[in-house]
């Protein structure tokens, strides 16, 4: 950061000034900046974390409108296709939209949680 960079030659030039006070005063402003991009820093990480959880925010919420639930499991339904079964316990808890396996018997398992589906492809 080039302000951090003129604050620091600043302090150089100042010791050569040889003057208490203005030393006193220049020695403030550098902690004070550096005290300011610490927090800034910490902001920036902040923000970026938020973002993050933001964009999962809102791609939930663009799954949540297009799943329906049907005979105790979950579909997805984006542009006309329709995907699934999904399950009930991992979307409801965890938000994870995971595809059962679904065997000839007509039971489903979930691959991720282990629950058990009573499920007919139809
Ligand atoms: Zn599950």
């Amino acid at each position: 950061m080039e302000l951090i960079e003129n604050i620091k030659a600043l302090v150089e030039a100042t010791k050569k000034l040889k003057d208490r006070k203005i030393m006193e005063l220049v020695i403030n402003v550098e902690t004070s900046l550096l005290e300011f991009q610490s927090e800034f820093d910490r902001l920036r990480e902040r923000t970026a974390l938020l973002e993050k959880e933001n964009e999962a925010l809102k791609m939930q919420k663009e799954i949540s409108r297009n799943l329906s639930y049907e005979k105790g499991v979950y579909f997805n339904t984006i542009h006309g296709d329709r995907e699934g079964p999904f399950c009930t316990r991992c979307w409801d808890a965890d938000y994870k939209l995971v595809r059962l396996a679904v065997q000839k018997s007509g039971i489903a398992q979930c691959p991720e949680c282990r629950s058990f589906f009573e499920y007919e492809y139809k």
